[in-house]
């Protein structure tokens, strides 16, 4: 592993970071008249004529004790997204970089390389939809930055073999991303617990999934401090709202709520899996770690859009590689799950 200074951009490295008024100011008062915000409030209430923590501190606390990590190791992104972004404006040059990826995975990864200009070059998953380490070794040179692992991966919905990626963290030189935004959904270990091992490491997790918040926006990455460290320098100084800010953290104190519709989605993907796997247009359900399901069924594109014109919308992946007539199915409502079953049921004896 190089030192992550080595990886850093050099006008990054340069950089003298945006001081807010927030950040200059510490200590009490009670007058605030330092950052131009309307003293008067706001037109609604609860006021919001305030700026929000630029290091959203309270949210970071709660994490700690959620996370097991400390608050240096744990960043706060505008959605997984935003923390996919900063990551290439902080260690990969335009032009000259360039990126792994391993489809079928994630489209951000590589939408985000291309605003960069950052090359993206691909190591397909195996037929199982495993990770072909030694595709991916081929691929890597001297200005391969970020390797992505997405797992378990959208869309396949599997976790790839943990020891497949211990191989990758041992052996790469630049970033491994672990995007882990399906991860309450699996049997795998988050790879949290080999932080403090791998200094070139990053985990992805977001409250966009199980915890039911993908409107609020707010993404986390966890990495040594050096990296969160940078982010931190790179990031807008407000990128969490207040009303995010707070809304998170009311439901950070809500574990209880989250794990239980953990186990019902689990459940119910599960029992949908089996039911699905049993109509005769069916080819095959991928053993899935998350909480949707891909499946593979005959005339895949015609039975999308029978399903829409029923108002049921799921994800046709049939162009990603290895996917060929694979739709991907996020797990719903008990009462969306049957109906979901009952049209396809209609639909197989049409086909
Ligand atoms: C849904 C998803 C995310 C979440 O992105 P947010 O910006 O946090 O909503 C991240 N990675 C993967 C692979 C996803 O499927």
């Amino acid at each position: 592993m190089k030192d992550v200074n080595l990886l850093l951009r050099n006008n990054i490295k340069k950089l003298v970071p945006y001081a807010s008024a927030r950040d200059e100011f510490s200590g009490s008062a009670h007058i605030f008249l330092d950052a131009n915000e309307n003293s008067l409030g706001s037109p609604i209430t609860p006021a919001f004529n305030r700026y929000p923590d630029p290091h959203q501190v309270r949210i970071k606390e709660r994490l700690t004790q959620i996370k097991g990590l400390p608050e240096k190791n744990i960043f706060l992104g505008n959605g997984s997204d935003e923390c996919i972004d900063l990551l290439y404006r902080a260690f990969c040059n335009p032009g000259v970089d360039n990126i792994i990826i391993h489809p079928p995975t994630y489209g951000m990864y590589e939408v985000s390389a291309h605003i960069h200009d950052i090359e993206v070059r691909r190591a397909l998953l195996t037929s199982d939809f495993e990770l072909n380490l030694a595709a991916t070794e081929e691929l890597i040179d001297e200005h391969t930055k970020i390797l992505w692992i997405c797992s378990p991966n959208n869309p396949t919905g599997n976790a790839f073999d943990h020891s497949s990626i211990e191989i990758i963290l041992n052996n790469f030189d630049g970033l491994v991303v672990i995007d882990e935004a399906y991860i309450n959904f699996s049997r795998q270990q988050s790879f949290i617990r080999d932080l403090t091992e791998y200094p070139n490491l990053v985990i992805l997790q977001t409250l966009s999934k199980a915890w039911g918040l993908a409107g609020l926006r707010l993404g986390m990455a966890f990495a040594s401090e050096k990296i969160v460290d940078i982010l931190n320098k790179i990031k807008a100084p407000y990128n969490i709202g207040q009303a995010t800010q707070e809304l998170v953290l009311a439901a950070l104190g809500e574990t209880e709520k989250v794990n239980s519709m953990i186990r019902d989605i689990v459940r119910m993907r599960n029992e949908l899996a089996e039911k699905i796997s049993r109509l005769s247009a069916v080819m095959n359900v991928y053993h899935s770690e998350a909480n949707f399901l891909l499946v593979k069924i005959k005339n895949a594109r015609q039975i999308y859009e029978s399903l829409l014109a029923e108002g049921v919308v799921v994800r046709d992946r049939s162009s990603a590689p290895g996917c060929t007539d694979c739709l991907r199915i996020t797990v719903g409502t008990g009462e969306q799950n049957d109906r979901l079953l009952n049209l396809l049921q209609d639909l197989e004896k049409t086909i």
